[in-house]
């Protein structure tokens, strides 16, 4: 075909009752004009043009079948949503609710008090707030108790997350002065001691996220820094990130923060909790109270359905947190692990291999979670991330590893109908 072969944007939609046809048609003449440029053959333009117009309406967030073994993946939404949160969510959405009514008395009540309850029984706090994620909740904290003040940080704690999410750049907007104190691998508390100053405003500690130092290293233990930032009446802030709330080795809990002597506890609603994106701080009730009533916390603050999904979740860790998808992960024996890897590779054919999973979203960095694979051809990587639903795995030593880890027993069907798919596409 040459370009001049081609047809009018008009005589191609010609004929489709459909208010996107001319827009799409454009779409698919211009592809064809590259290829034949480029020496290539456009193919069958009309097949091309239902083929985009079924692409355009396409959801474009959807599911997606989790094959990479990293139960906190950033990149694939974080944690799935129990069951019974789902079904708050879905019942919340559904009509009008009571997010900012009080039902007994009639009169206005805040959004924050359907889940400040759980949040105080789960960290022992006296108060909590909830914003839209952690690193708002760190800015707030911030803004409202640092503003035009010095917070002091150790060097080893200056860290970027990921996406550009960098301490040193939070606490700048956030309008506090950084103080830099010990340095990359080595912190003592008189080291916060000979920093603070008549304009400090707080000590801050951040949980080093998904990096380690390790060899000659130092930090002091929260229970000596919470004794600086009491001789001198500063609050201690804890930014814990992932914000375990059941005992992890290696994963202090919000609870273990606060009796340590932390004044507030910031962390991540999705990462280790398994809830949805959210960013929860707990402690004092002062100072939990000065940030409730900062302007920011208003931009920042969370909606209905972000509320309605981590209620559904903390509600679960009263008594059958077991039923938090991102728990079951974590607890699950290798054998079951195994056990599903050779039930995926007896179905598609692949062969099974140990593969070591991880924790993700910054937490357990090190934490090495035995776990196995089907593994298959490499070059089903980009067709399974194609197919429907997308199956993403990880392509290592020239073949796709399927991580059974993070797969459910119910998934493997749907995996293996999605390697034949890709097979035979
Ligand atoms: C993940 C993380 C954050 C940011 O949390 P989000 O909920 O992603 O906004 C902040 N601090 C630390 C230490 C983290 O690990």
């Amino acid at each position: 075909m040459e370009l001049r072969d081609l047809p009018s944007v008009d005589e191609l939609a010609r004929g489709l009752d459909d208010p996107l046809a001319i827009e799409a048609a454009r779409t698919v003449l211009d592809r064809a004009r590259e290829e034949i440029r480029s020496g290539a053959d456009p193919g069958d333009l009309p097949g091309r043009l239902a083929a985009e117009l079924r692409a355009v309406r396409a959801p474009s967030l959807r599911r997606v079948l989790n094959a990479t073994g990293v139960i906190v993946h950033t990149n694939l939404g974080r944690a799935p949503l129990a069951e019974e949160a789902i079904a708050q969510v879905v019942e919340t959405a559904r009509g009008y609710s009571n997010l900012e009514l009080d039902l007994t008395e009639g009169t206005r009540g805040s959004r924050q008090d359907h889940v400040a309850a759980l949040l105080r029984r789960l960290t022992g706090a006296d108060a909590a707030l909830v914003v839209n994620n952690n690193a708002a909740a760190v800015l707030l904290a911030l803004a409202a108790l640092g503003e035009g003040r010095e917070v002091v940080v150790s060097r080893g704690e200056l860290i970027e997350i990921g996406d550009g999410f960098r301490i040193p750049d939070v606490l700048m907007r956030s309008g506090a002065r950084l103080v830099e104190v010990g340095t990359t691998n080595r912190t003592r508390a008189k080291d916060y001691e000979k920093a603070v100053g008549p304009d400090t405003a707080l000590l801050l500690r951040v949980h080093q996220s998904n990096f380690r130092v390790v060899g000659f290293t130092e930090l002091p233990r929260l229970e000596e820094l919470a004794a600086v930032a009491r001789r001198h009446g500063l609050p201690l802030v804890d930014d814990q990130g992932s914000g375990a709330l059941l005992d992890l080795p290696g994963e202090p809990t919000a609870k273990e923060s606060l009796a340590a002597g932390t004044d507030l506890v910031c962390f991540s609603g999705d990462k280790l909790l398994g809830g949805p994106q959210a960013g929860i701080v707990v402690g004092r009730a002062d100072l939990v109270e000065r940030l409730r009533r900062h302007p920011l916390q208003r931009a920042v603050r969370a909606d209905k359905l972000t509320l309605a999904a981590l209620e559904g979740t903390l509600r679960l860790y009263l008594d059958t947190p077991e039923r938090i998808p991102v728990l079951r992960m974590l607890a699950q024996d290798t054998a079951t692990v195994r056990a599903r890897a050779e039930r995926l590779a007896s179905l598609v054919g692949g062969s099974v291999e140990e593969t070591v999973g991880r924790v993700g979203g910054g937490a357990l960095p090190l934490a090495e979670l035995p776990s196995f694979a089907c593994a298959v051809e490499e070059s089903l990587a980009a067709p399974l991330r194609h197919g429907e639903p997308p199956v993403v795995g990880v392509v290592r030593d020239g073949k796709l590893l399927l991580d059974c880890l993070t797969l459910a027993d119910t998934e493997i069907d749907e995996v293996a109908a999605a390697v034949s798919a890709a097979r035979h596409g």
